[in-house]
């Protein structure tokens, strides 16, 4: 069902207020990788009205590599996000990490975050099939292209079909970067599935300089996405402060995404 093969038409998803992801816009999405406090939150909401991002990104329900490091504010901590967003005009973009999660985040969330360690969580892949908000399968860390498309064809054959799939760097050999950032798969992707791509650079390599240019080649392989960190200051970040934009970097970056874009 989520193949080129079924549907000719790309798949675009509409958010309301004229704000559409798929093919035909480049879609950003920003934010700090974990959601930390009224604060956090609200310097980063400034810097993406003031640099014309609409879509935030965030997590309060943290997957840590390790159980002591934090693991974020839950379901109260989304509460304040989704209210917060609102007030600033901006659609969230959060993970769920298990089931009994879907239905208590649901009215709190615009676009549903799977994580590259759920990405075959099939319980939690059928639960979102029933659901009727968007939903942003990450590419597992082991995972191959054909998996990911397994994947998102849980949710869609489930009946949910607005589906981004996203690319945030494999596991590889390579240990000079975090994750081994595949863009081969987006023009693989993008000639296989009819759903939106979009890319992670931030996960993808895991080094702040190098988030920027990786970003841009993703747009120029055929990406209808970026999703990145940024936060008032990244080495404070309670999560993965090593790959987290500041805004000035992030306000150039998006500049170079638009530029980018329209070079394509
Ligand atoms: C995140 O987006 O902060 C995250 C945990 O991503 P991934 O699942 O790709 O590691
Ligand atoms: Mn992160």
């Amino acid at each position: 069902l989520v193949s080129r093969k079924w549907r000719v038409r790309p798949t675009v998803i509409d958010l309301g207020d004229d704000l559409r992801l798929g093919e035909g816009t480049l879609s950003v999405v920003a934010g700090p990788c974990s959601i930390e406090s009224e604060a956090q939150m609200e310097a980063v909401m400034q810097h993406l009205v003031q640099s014309g991002v609409r879509l935030m990104r965030g997590g309060v329900f943290k997957p840590r590599s390790s159980p002591y490091s934090f693991r974020g504010l839950g379901l109260d901590g989304l509460r304040d996000f989704y209210r917060l967003a609102r007030q600033y005009g901006l659609r969230i973009v959060t993970e769920v990490m298990q089931v009994s999660q879907v239905e208590e985040m649901l009215d709190y969330v615009d676009v549903f975050q799977v994580g590259a360690r759920n990405t075959q969580n099939f319980n939690l892949l059928d639960a979102l099939g029933q659901v009727d908000k968007p939903v942003l399968l990450k590419r597992g860390v082991s995972g191959t292209v054909e998996e990911l498309l397994h994947s998102a064809e849980y949710i869609f054959s489930g009946g949910n079909e607005h589906i981004i799939l996203c690319e945030r760097g494999i596991r590889t050999f390579e240990t000079a970067s975090r994750n081994t950032l595949d863009l081969n798969a987006v023009p693989i992707l993008k000639e296989k599935t009819h759903l939106p791509v979009f890319v992670d650079p931030s996960h993808g390599i895991g080094i702040r300089e190098h988030v920027p240019p990786l970003a841009l080649a993703a747009v120029m392989a055929g990406a209808d996405g970026i999703l990145y960190e940024t936060a008032p200051v990244p080495e404070r970040a309670a999560s993965d402060g090593q790959q987290t934009l500041d805004f000035a970097e992030s306000a150039r970056l998006v500049e170079a995404l638009q530029r980018t874009y329209l070079l394509r």
